[in-house]
């Protein structure tokens, strides 16, 4: 093990996190759009079960898997402290597949580019990650280049579990009480659906989700999911004269008038939100389009929600004879609203996070989490970094010596709270 750890504790914890990391991401638990299960794929429950038997194994309290594949478990602590939660998601991106995962670890990486062993074209080159260029001397984990890696979040699991068994062993019960919840199905939008924030526990939580060193996550987008429906008239074509209403051409026409230069992921980064057509399908007689529509302020959302409907209407104008029917759902919301009333919540992280030897980096989320929902329900929940990066690719990596940062960050959140009483 090379140096480059920000603190002893982490680098005392660094082989617990390691060895555990590599044994969670050889366990398959790609979640499924589209599902009718909860988990939506049964393999989950196979690191789940894992989770319990180790949880188990630690010594906690209350270790159980709930029917979702949810693991529970509560390390008891201080009397008269305020209970904290650590949260962190066992499914892989459906995106890539986490079939056969072979983890490989580069001990004190040289600086060199690296070139993944099962596929050369998949190449880690510091010339083009900023991120990757400032760990030299880590000791990284990569694929062979043929899965993702599944740091996401498989590096949250095993960082909270590192940092429980290491508060456990300790026991000098100087820390606040945890609650442990390990989700299912994080990755399809549907994590942290089934916690019931009664039964867990805690009064405060932190997801273990994020990415490079020290960032905190506060802010997540405002996410709404529309849905524009667009029916014609189909007649054959043979005898359609005056009477076929093609929707695939009105669609297309609405597709053609949604902003390109700005408003949109491929043109857009930090706070700028964004109207994004993810699907179409259909025929003459209906077509179909999905939008996510997405911003950190409020009040811009409801904005791009009313351009969407003003194009979609304008369709409506240009071709009486077509139904035009728009449908929108919220998803999740900008946690920051709540997380802002809850300024303790983020200090304490900061704290923790400079007593693991790290910088705090407030950083905001381009997406949602798990948090974003739970805040809205009443538990504030921000998001810590893990350590992983380049997520939901083959070229997905970790750092060591920041994953263990991670763990010992979740040692010191602890540790804070029990002082604040
Ligand atoms: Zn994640």
């Amino acid at each position: 093990m090379s140096s480059a750890f920000t603190s002893p504790l982490a680098e005392e914890l660094a082989e617990d996190v390691l060895e555990r990391f590599l044994r969670y991401v050889r366990i398959d638990t790609q979640s499924a759009y589209g599902s009718e299960t909860a988990p939506s794929t049964p393999k989950q429950l196979e690191l789940s079960r894992l989770l319990v038997s180790e949880l188990e194994e630690i010594g906690l309290d209350g270790v159980r898997m709930d029917d979702h594949g949810y693991v529970y478990a509560l390390l008891a602590g201080a009397e008269g402290v305020d209970p904290i939660g650590l949260i962190a998601h066992v499914d892989t991106s459906p995106d890539v597949t986490g079939t056969n995962v072979q983890p490989q670890v580069l001990r004190a990486w040289d600086g060199s580019r690296i070139e993944l062993p099962a596929d050369s074209s998949q190449v880690l080159d510091p010339d083009e990650h900023p991120a990757l260029a400032e760990r030299v001397g880590h000791d990284l984990v990569t694929t062979d280049g043929t899965t993702l890696l599944g740091a996401d979040d498989k590096a949250g699991v095993a960082e909270i579990m590192a940092a429980i068994a290491y508060l456990k062993r300790n026991g000098d019960g100087r820390h606040a009480p945890v609650h442990v919840c390990f989700t299912t199905d994080e990755e399809i939008g549907a994590g942290a659906d089934h916690l019931d924030i009664e039964e867990f526990g805690a009064r405060y939580a932190y997801t273990f989700d994020g990415s490079g060193l020290g960032e905190i996550e506060t802010e997540t987008f405002n996410a709404v999911r529309v849905g524009v429906t667009i029916r014609g008239s189909a007649v054959h074509p043979g005898s359609a004269k005056g009477k076929l209403v093609n929707s695939v051409k009105l669609a297309a026409e609405f597709l053609a008038s949604l902003p390109r230069d700005g408003l949109s992921p491929e043109t857009t980064e930090e706070r700028e939100g964004f109207v994004h057509p993810t699907t179409v399908r259909g025929s003459a007689e209906e077509t179909h389009i999905d939008l996510i529509v997405r911003d950190h302020d409020a009040a811009k959302l409801e904005e791009h929600l009313a351009l969407v409907r003003r194009l979609a209407d304008e369709i409506a104008d240009r071709e009486p004879r077509a139904r035009v029917q728009v449908d929108a759902e919220e998803q999740y919301r900008n946690m920051r609203e709540v997380i802002d009333r809850h300024p303790e919540v983020v200090a304490a992280a900061e704290e923790a996070v400079r007593r693991a030897g790290a910088e705090p980096v407030p950083a905001i989320i381009r997406g949602g989490t798990d948090g974003a929902r739970l805040s809205h329900r009443g538990l504030p929940t921000p998001n810590i970094f893990t350590g992983g990066q380049e997520y939901h690719s083959r070229r997905e990596w970790a750092s060591v010596q920041d994953m263990a940062a991670a763990a010992a960050t979740a040692v010191e959140l602890a540790r804070v709270w029990a002082e604040r009483g």
